[in-house]
């Protein structure tokens, strides 16, 4: 008895991306040296990363993560709620909650399960989600397992989710209103505007607004946040995040200023209580990313200068890019065989960079999406240039 079929609609569409010679996912990398990567004895740059600040394989980061396994190990032996939870989880929770300007936060193991611990758990009967259409699949996943109901607004579009929650205030049984979106957007890297979205409080005082701030934080706002850089942290009731970006580790977290919710969260929610802790290594590699931070702020200025270098030089080659200042530069594309060819033959050319294709996008609407970091040189950024104007020559694009 097979357990999937080859007749499978999505086996089939693998088959037809390998046979088609450009296949580029699950490229197993040999080593990594800053904006580098070596793979199958070749040297190439990244530029697919979220390691934002280039800090990964800085050696201050890769130093307290050895110092922390040291003094507690490799792994966290078990849950934080019972024999997990170490110092450091907890520093780094103080660390969280101060640079956001909330009262606490709590960590989960990975930014997935903070979204979806915290989503599911919160939800009570009767509860709406009313989430930006493009939210990442955690925050969706966390909505779908609370078994409330789901509305969306269009993307970054004040106008769309006034009108919904217009309607959703009106249903008799609606007990509170969750308004969910993304601080910065993973794949087209637009910027919330958040300052706008949080005066809907005015029109529904039920209203809870949640933003997961996985790519803002620590870059925007002086790496203190989307939030922040907007100046409405105030009226953000929930900010969930991850480390697995800018702080060159892995580790999500949630942070609030309601007083209950941390405990009810820690004795309540499934993905904290009954999975492991965060190992002490990448906990103690996301508090040294907080000192550099702070003692290095022109590491965020040139990730943004990086950004808005290769933004501008792909529009000067006729590219359609996403504005803003996020470290995230979205190259339109269209169909899904052109962004594949696209990105092998930017392969070829040396350069590792990622597709999103449907469905992590609309259908047609594929995209190349560039990760830029403080540790790309001016000469990385003219070789992806380089290799850009040399794709859309070969491939008539
Ligand atoms: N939220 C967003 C917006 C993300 O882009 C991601 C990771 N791609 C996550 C949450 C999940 O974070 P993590 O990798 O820490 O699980």
């Amino acid at each position: 008895m097979k357990i999937v079929s080859s007749d499978n609609a999505l086996i089939q569409q693998i088959s037809m991306v390998r046979n088609a010679g450009v296949y580029t996912l699950y490229r197993p990398i040999e080593k990594v040296e800053g904006p580098e990567v070596v793979i199958n004895g070749r040297r190439m740059i990244m530029v697919g990363s979220n390691d934002y600040l280039g800090l990964a394989t800085d050696p201050r980061v890769m130093e307290a993560s050895s110092r922390a396994i040291s003094r507690f190990g490799t792994g966290p032996g078990g849950s934080r709620i019972l024999c997990g939870n170490i110092l450091l989880h907890e520093e780094l929770e103080a660390r969280v909650a101060a640079a956001l300007g909330k009262k606490w936060a709590l960590i989960f193991t990975t930014g997935f399960m903070a979204n979806l611990g915290a989503i599911s758990t919160i939800a009570e009967s009767g509860d709406i989600f009313l989430c930006d259409k493009e939210c990442h699949a955690s925050i969706i996943e966390g909505c779908r397992m609370s078994r409330c109901r789901i509305a969306t607004f269009a993307h970054n579009d004040f106008n769309s989710a006034l009108s919904k929650l217009e309607k959703l205030i009106k249903t008799p049984a609606s007990n509170r209103i969750f308004l969910i979106t993304e601080g910065v957007f993973s794949m087209s890297g637009r910027v919330a505007p958040l300052d706008k979205l949080v005066k809907l409080k005015d029109i529904a005082p039920n209203l809870i607004t949640f933003v997961d701030d996985a790519h803002g934080f620590g870059v925007l706002g002086g790496g203190r946040g989307t939030a922040h850089s907007l100046g409405c942290t105030d009226q953000i009731d929930i900010i969930s995040g991850t480390f697995s970006k800018a702080f060159a580790s892995i580790g999500g977290f949630i942070a609030s200023d309601d007083k209950n919710l941390k405990d009810y969260l820690k004795h309540r929610s499934r993905a904290l209580i009954f999975s492991a802790a965060l190992p002490a290594a990448s906990t103690a590699a996301a508090l040294k990313v907080f000192d550099i931070i702070a003692e290095e702020p022109e590491r965020i200025t040139r990730l943004i200068a990086n950004a808005t270098k290769i933004r501008n030089e792909l529009a000067a080659l006729g590219f359609t890019v996403n504005n803003g200042g996020s470290p995230i530069i979205s190259v339109s594309i269209g169909s899904d065989e052109a962004a594949h060819a696209f990105v092998m033959l930017l392969d070829e050319l040396g350069i590792f960079a990622v597709s999103a294709v449907y469905p992590a996008v609309s259908r047609g609407a594929s995209i190349i999406r560039l990760a830029l970091t403080s540790n790309h040189e001016d000469r990385h950024i003219s070789q992806i240039i380089e290799a850009f104007a040399t794709a859309k020559q070969r491939l008539q694009f």
